[in-house]
């Protein structure tokens, strides 16, 4: 195949390379070639060889050549695909009504009701979009009311999104995307070469230079935006707490603390939120992902203090945000998170998963770091060198080994020499030994 320019550039962990020239089984390499003549350019898919999926249920993805995979990546389907609670709500609210926020309608304050309810109680009021980077930029535009300030602080590798404002706000997109405007980046969090003790401090002096600096130039501080496990950045989890500081001198500058729970929030830490670990209280609450169990529904929570000024200047009307279906939908997936008790269990799987994967890690010398809070984990891959150099070459071989021994990980970090397990939420324990046996024999064989 020849090189293909629309890929220079490009950042993405286990990315597939349409010119490595892998032989795909004929029904994929169809598939492939007519989904390039139709779909825009900036599709990308992931594995060395694509996954072909063609139904899903539970923690299973189910292959178009009949192979079945474990689930250990989607976050989306946080209650298990295709769940039968979410198909019969969305069918019967879909059968009876399906309008917008105009009119009143009873499902939405029950539903807002029960949710805020999930948060401190500061917290008090909602706003509905349709997907995560939507509720970005409304939180970003009402932190910007809230100040009267324009500068956001974000970190080196973050992700927040695809609205011009949102991808404005995630350098992991690589140098091609430009960043926004009054927007300052702060290092990552690297945890594989920071001794547990410095992170918080490192960390803190990185945003007390970047409010001089946003200070300086004149923008102000509107707000800092943090994903809450810093999914991009690597997956940084520890020492929970490092974050109390940070926030506090954010508040002292005058700016909002937004936390980004698209991708910790609903359980996933084994708490509601991931903000809950650093024992902190956010302004603003970004939710997106897991919120419909894959039907689009995201929100912006946050104190009325900090929406107020919003509420007052401009009226948000967003289409299809909180519409009946997607609030059926949002409803269904509370029921099952609180009648399976999904928290906990994530918090005691993912207990099971550290472990586990500590020990592996104790037992092959490229592993450098392992690192999670509840169902969101990462190994970090390197040399044992001084400066551990990151393996990204050895984080791709194990997750591509691993997709071909059926079970279906991914990578992440400025080096993407992590790995990322972020299952399903109702993955078992016996699910987890599975993973750990098959990546300890993985490791094994590709290292
Ligand atoms: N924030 C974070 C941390 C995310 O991971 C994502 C999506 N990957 C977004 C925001 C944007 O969400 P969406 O794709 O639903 O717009």
């Amino acid at each position: 195949m020849n090189e293909s320019p629309v890929h220079a550039g490009v950042h993405m962990a286990n990315g597939f390379d349409p010119t490595s020239g892998v032989e795909l089984d004929k029904a994929a390499a169809d598939l492939l070639a007519r989904r390039d003549r139709v779909l825009g350019p900036s599709y990308r898919l992931f594995y060395r060889e694509p996954v072909a999926i063609d139904s899903a249920s539970g923690v299973w993805l189910y292959g178009a050549d009949g192979r079945t995979y474990l689930d250990a990546y989607n976050n989306v389907p946080a209650i298990g695909h295709s769940h039968p609670a979410v198909t019969a709500a969305v069918t019967a609210q879909l059968s009876k009504l399906n309008t917008h926020t105009r009119y009143l309608t009873e499902p939405i304050i029950a539903y807002s009701e029960r949710l805020l309810a999930k948060f401190p109680a500061e917290l008090d009021r909602i706003t509905f979009a349709c997907t995560g980077s939507e509720a970005i930029d409304l939180a970003v535009r009402t932190a910007r009311a809230a100040t009267g300030k324009q500068g956001i602080i974000i970190t080196e590798h973050a992700y927040h999104g695809t609205t011009v404002a949102a991808a404005g706000l995630s350098p992991s997109l690589g140098p091609n995307n430009p960043l926004g405007e009054h927007v300052v980046t702060i290092p990552s969090i690297d945890a594989a070469r920071t001794p547990a003790d410095e992170v918080g401090p490192r960390l803190l002096a990185s945003v007390e230079s970047a409010i001089r600096a946003l200070n300086a130039s004149g923008s102000g501080v509107a707000a800092i935006i943090l994903d809450s496990i810093f999914s991009s950045d690597g997956v940084q989890t520890d020492p929970a707490g490092f974050l109390a500081p940070v926030v506090q001198a954010v508040h002292n500058a005058d700016g909002l603390y937004i936390a980004d729970e698209v991708q910790p929030g609903f359980g996933r830490t084994g708490a509601w939120w991931g903000f809950e670990r650093h024992g902190i209280v956010p302004d603003l609450v970004v939710l997106g992902k897991p919120m419909g169990n894959g039907i689009p529904i995201s929100a912006v929570v946050g104190t009325s203090a900090a929406q107020e000024k919003f509420g007052s200047l401009v009226r948000y009307f967003n289409t299809f945000g909180g519409n009946p279906v997607s609030i059926a939908a949002a409803t269904a997936v509370l029921d099952v998170i609180e009648q399976d008790d999904l928290v906990a269990h994530a918090a005691t799987v993912g207990a099971q998963l550290l472990t586990g994967l500590r020990e592996i890690g104790a037992s092959h010398e490229q592993v450098i770091d392992v690192r999670g809070a509840g169902l969101f984990l990462a190994m970090e891959f390197g040399a044992d060198d001084a400066t551990r150099t990151p393996d990204a070459d050895l984080a791709a071989r194990v997750v591509n080994g691993m997709r071909e021994e059926g079970i279906l990980i991914s990578a992440s970090g400025p080096a993407a020499n992590a790995l990322k397990i972020r299952p399903p939420l109702p993955f078992s324990s016996e699910h987890a030994d599975q993973l750990l046996e098959t990546l300890d024999r993985v490791i094994g064989r590709v290292a």
